[in-house]
C-alpha cells in the first residue's frame, strides 16, 4: 500500500505517483514515520491559500520560527474548484510566539484603513 504524502490517499502498490498532487507516493511506513515527526508540532495557521501560506511562513520565518506547510487537499473540496486547506505547523514549543507573530501580521492588514485616518 503506498500512500500520498501530500492528501493521504492510498493506492496500490503498482502506483507510484499520485494523480492529483503530481508528487511520488510513499510507503505506509514512511508516512508513519513523517507522522511522528510531525508529533510534537501544532497547527497555528490554517491558509485558504498557498499565497496567504507563503504570506505567513516568511513571516514567521522572519521571526527565526521554523515552520512547515501541510497541503492537505481533500478530495471532496475539488470538486468546488477549491484550493482546499493549508495548515502552518511550528514545534510545539514555539506555539505561543508564533501566535503573536500571527496576530501581529493579521493586525497589520486591518490597520491600513485605521492608519489613513491617523493622517488626516
Ligand atoms: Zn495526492
Amino acid at each position: 500500500m503506498n500512500i500520498c504524502p501530500e492528501c493521504g490517499c492510498e493506492y496500490k502498490d503498482s502506483v507510484t505517483k499520485c494523480p492529483d498532487c503530481d508528487v511520488l507516493l510513499v510507503t505506509k511506513k514512511q508516512k508513519e514515520e513523517k507522522d511522528r515527526r510531525y508529533k510534537n508540532w501544532e497547527v497555528v495557521y490554517t491558509a485558504g491559500s498557498n499565497y496567504e501560506a507563503e504570506m505567513m511562513r516568511t513571516n514567521l520565518e522572519s521571526a527565526n520560527i521554523e515552520c512547515v506547510i501541510l497541503n492537505q487537499k481533500d478530495r471532496s473540496f475539488q470538486l468546488d474548484g477549491d484550493l482546499g486547506i493549508i495548515k502552518i505547523l511550528v514545534p510545539i514549543d514555539k506555539v505561543s510566539d508564533a501566535l503573536v507573530v500571527i496576530e501581529n501580521a493579521e493586525s497589520f492588514d486591518d490597520d491600513e484603513e485605521i492608519e489613513d485616518n491617523f493622517g488626516s
